[in-house]
């Protein structure tokens, strides 16, 4: 098997819209050379327990994160939040009301589907999901077996992209809600695939300001020019550069697992930033102080 890059900070699961179990996505990572991979399924921490167990078989630092995806004005900002504790009940709490916004969306979408003459059943859908987060990953899967799309992709463009006909909007968190919770958690926030955003150049000050700390610089789909606007970015608002495949294993989207270089000071600069939060730099400064 061919070698990847050892530092991958965005890959995803079954506990969301990814096709491995949490261990078998460590596994596959390990085998591909990754040392240092974060958990990021999407508004959930379920499959960090597992993946962090089959790391410490396999050699690998499993880093606990999520990717919420957000719904405002700025269109497709979606903010990855880095050691994020599972065992955090208030967390957790916001997480399943996310979740439960997702359940009831894919059902709209399921019944605006049907209405189009598309059918499909949310009990499929939810099949697919396997209990994970419910994504409109899992719903393109059921048009696809259902034969109403030639593929996985093309489900999207045609039936489930914004602006397309069975699209249904999100109730969730605005990007700067975003960054709060994962600040007001104790973790640490990067905008993932900064151009997927709408009007960037607007969101970045006023998300900066809300507290984020990384910039995901380093993604598959970024062309040499776009990694360096994002570098450049990082620069402007002292931001770590951060980096990742957004590893699916469905379709076309996303790189393969370690398929990207992410700088090997990353991880260390993400975390001295974790330590920079008040509740934080108070205690260690009352330790320092005994
Ligand atoms: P959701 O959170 O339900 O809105 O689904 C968003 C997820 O769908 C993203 O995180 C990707 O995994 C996937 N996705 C979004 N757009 C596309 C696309 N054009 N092609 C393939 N996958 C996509
Ligand atoms: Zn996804
Ligand atoms: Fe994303
Ligand atoms: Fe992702």
């Amino acid at each position: 098997m061919s070698l990847g890059y050892p530092i991958d900070l965005h890959t995803h699961s079954l506990r969301s819209d990814g096709a491995l179990e949490p261990a078998d996505l460590v596994a596959r990572a390990a085998a591909r050379g990754v040392r240092i991979q974060a958990l990021a399924d999407h508004d959930t921490l379920a499959g960090v327990a597992e993946a962090v167990a089959a790391g410490e078989r396999l050699g690998v630092r499993v880093i606990a994160a999520t990717e919420l995806n957000t719904e405002s004005e700025w269109g497709d900002a979606h903010i990855l939040g880095y050691f994020l504790d599972p065992a955090d009940a208030a967390l957790e709490g916001r997480l399943r009301w996310l979740r439960e916004h997702r359940g009831r969306r894919i059902e709209l979408m399921v019944e605006k589907l049907n209405a189009l003459g598309y059918s499909v059943t949310l009990a499929r859908v939810m099949e697919i999901a396997q209990g994970g987060s419910l994504g409109r990953p899992h719903l393109a899967q059921a048009l696809f077996e259902a034969g109403h799309v030639p593929t996985y992709d093309s489900a999207f463009a045609s039936l489930i992209a914004k602006d397309a006909p069975a699209y249904v909007s999100r109730i969730g968190l605005t990007p700067l809600e975003a960054v709060d919770l994962i600040v007001a958690h104790g973790g640490v926030p990067s905008l993932a695939h900064p151009f997927t955003v709408v009007r960037l150049d607007e969101l970045m000050p006023l998300i900066v300001a809300a507290g984020l700390v990384g910039i995901e610089a380093y993604y598959g789909a970024h062309p040499p020019e776009m990694t360096a606007m994002c570098l450049s970015l990082a620069r402007r608002y002292a931001l770590v550069p951060t980096g990742g495949s957004d590893f699916h294993g469905r379709g076309e989207h996303g790189a393969p697992l370690g398929g990207v270089f992410v700088p090997p000071e990353t991880v260390d600069a993400l975390e001295a930033r974790r330590r920079r939060d008040p509740a934080t730099t108070m205690a260690l400064s009352v330790e320092g102080e005994s």
